[in-house]
């Protein structure tokens, strides 16, 4: 049966800490499949913040939300036309420590008439990431899908798994998720933010 794609050990992962009515982020709105997988986890009790620089984007995330919308299990939707590396700026002071999961998908908005060009890059992707595990609750997870195989996504990737790496182990955890033989394939960042200690009797 093979192993899950790398898109799909995310929404796992996300799938498996983020529960009805709650917060979280699609860092990177894009086509919008995550921000739809996300309002169907958390529902119309929760809320889902959106982030991308391209209006594009934003029409087409509203777009596939537009079922969703249709059939009144539209979560709360902040779809913010910005940087996601500003996001604790939009993201409600209450739910800051409070978010259960930001998805990033990283590199340029695929289809035939959009600017290539513009790319996610590591000087706002780095502080989008610390701004992230900032957000999240403890056991909160955020996922990053890298690209290496288009120019500047290999820096950007190493950028992402150096940060990784370099996560001290007091605020979380970090892993990969890649297929070893395909070294140009995206491949998965992930941490989980350090849950709180339970507390003694
Ligand atoms: N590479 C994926 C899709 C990624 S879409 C695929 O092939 O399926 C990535 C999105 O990130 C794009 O829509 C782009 O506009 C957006 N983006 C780039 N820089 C950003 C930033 N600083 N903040 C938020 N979104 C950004």
């Amino acid at each position: 049966m093979g192993f899950l794609s790398v898109l799909g050990m995310a929404q796992r992962l996300v799938a498996e800490r983020v529960s009805p009515g709650d917060a979280v982020v699609d860092a990177t709105c894009g086509g919008g499949v995550d921000t739809r997988f996300l309002a169907g986890l958390v529902g119309p009790h929760g809320i889902v913040y959106g982030f991308d620089v391209q209006p594009e984007a934003l029409a087409r995330t509203r777009g596939r939300l537009s079922p969703l919308a249709a059939e009144g299990r539209l979560p709360g939707l902040r779809l913010v036309l910005g940087s996601h590396s500003l996001m604790a700026e939009h993201v409600d002071r209450a739910l800051h420590g409070r978010i259960s999961a930001v998805m990033f998908n990283l590199g340029f908005l695929p289809g035939g008439e959009t600017d290539k060009t513009v790319i996610s890059r590591p000087e706002t992707t780095l502080p989008a990431l610390d701004a992230s595990l900032a957000l999240l609750r403890p056991g909160g997870v955020l996922t990053a899908v890298l690209y290496p195989g288009h120019p500047g996504g290999r820096q950007e990737a190493e950028a992402v798994e150096a940060w990784a790496g370099a996560l001290p182990q007091s605020l979380g955890q970090a892993m990969l998720y890649r297929m070893a033989q395909k070294p140009d394939a995206p491949y998965l960042v992930a941490a989980e933010k350090k849950a709180a200690p339970v507390p003694a009797e």
